[in-house]
């Protein structure tokens, strides 16, 4: 091949490469496995740990099932559901159709207990098959995996169509399993455009199996559902696939959606490096804490034992922090404006230490 000829070819390589960014970064578009591909490498079968269930909600949790009844879900498209509820669980009746919370969800971490039907019948996907379902579009698939092979991404605990567990933590059919996901939903702009994917974190039976995944949409069987606008908050649904198939134990904690509240700083100031330099020096509190103010790189250092150093920011000549750390610092002058003591302030107390050279 000639230099030009590389050249070119390299170029061509550039090119493809450029307009397959797009496509590659696109949180809307699946990539590599196509959905229910039984060619999918199927997850190791591992013996999950022993689990003392039911699991006791923690105090900020909103109960939804307790065992006693079922009156905080309702049949979708039905007013009255025909799940039935009894001895402390509520069961899928074939036909019903899916139930959902009447409360609506967004950010949350879940708990809920399910049990596949003993004896086991069918297989595949026909057997002990349903679902928990976030804001009634994004499917934890629930199925009796013990022992039933099927398509990766449809057993206990994928993100169905999307992603398989990490491993097949099930228990046999008849025995209660857990799952405890985190889920954290897609954001939309304020023109109904997706700016941010849901993305799911599942333990099962107290092993990851989910982690912190990125959805590309909603999920469903044979069906390609790119994000489309939703509400922030959204039922929590369960499917009827025509399995009797058990849950228990349902809590939630809503997480909370809104960013941490920014700390109230002083602005920070510039000083000239001659008023800078005249902090360098040592500060003693007593014989065992003796502290070195260096000039380094344009910036005051405090070094503490240790040798550990520390970034002041100053706010005025007087006024001090420590960058990172919740120090801060005043000095006392004197008329010629060089410091002569320095005070530091870090949780409630005070050190008071004179400048020594
Ligand atoms: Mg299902």
């Amino acid at each position: 091949m000639t230099a030009e000829k590389r050249t070119l070819s390299r170029l061509v390589q550039l090119i493809i490469l450029v307009c397959l960014i797009p496509v590659l970064s696109d949180a809307q578009t699946p990539l590599k496995w196509r959905a229910h591909d039984l060619m999918r490498p199927l997850p190791k079968i591992i013996i999950p740990p022993t689990q003392y269930l039911p699991v006791a909600p923690p105090s900020d949790a909103i109960v939804l099932f307790d065992g006693k009844d079922i009156s905080q879900w309702e049949g979708v498209n039905v007013p009255e559901t025909k799940w039935v509820c009894k001895d402390g669980y509520f069961e899928c009746v074939k036909g019903s159709g899916f139930i959902r919370t009447k409360q609506g969800f967004g950010d949350v971490q879940l708990h809920i207990e399910w049990a596949a039907p003993l004896p086991a019948k069918g297989q595949s996907q026909g057997r002990g098959n349903s679902g928990v379902f976030l804001m009634e579009r994004y499917e934890v698939q629930v199925l009796d995996s013990y022992e039933n092979v099927t398509y990766a991404d449809g057993q206990a605990a994928a993100i169905y169509g999307q992603y398989p567990p990490l491993v097949n933590a099930a228990r046999p059919p008849g025995e209660w399993q857990s799952y405890d996901i985190v889920f954290r939903r897609p954001r939309f702009d304020n023109v109904g455009k997706l700016a941010k994917p849901a993305r799911l974190t599942v333990f099962h039976n107290g092993v990851l199996v989910q982690d912190n995944v990125e959805l590309w949409g909603g999920t469903g069987w044979q069906k390609y559902a790119p994000y489309e606008y939703h509400a922030d908050k959204l039922p929590l649904s369960l499917q009827d696939h025509g399995n009797p198939v058990r849950f228990r134990n349902v809590w939630v904690r809503e997480l909370n959606e809104q960013p941490e509240k920014e700390p109230e700083s002083l602005p920070v100031i510039t000083l000239a490096e001659d008023i800078l330099k005249k902090y360098v020096g040592t500060y003693r509190e007593n014989e065992n804490s003796i502290y070195k103010i260096v000039y380094e790189g344009g910036k005051l250092l405090l070094v503490k034992s240790g040798n550990r150093k520390f970034v002041m920011l100053p706010h005025s000549k007087e006024k001090f922090s420590i960058q990172y750390t919740a120090i801060d610092i005043v000095f006392k002058l004197n008329a010629n404006g060089d410091p002569i003591e320095m005070e530091q302030y870090f949780t409630g107390d005070k050190t008071v230490s004179k400048k020594v050279d």
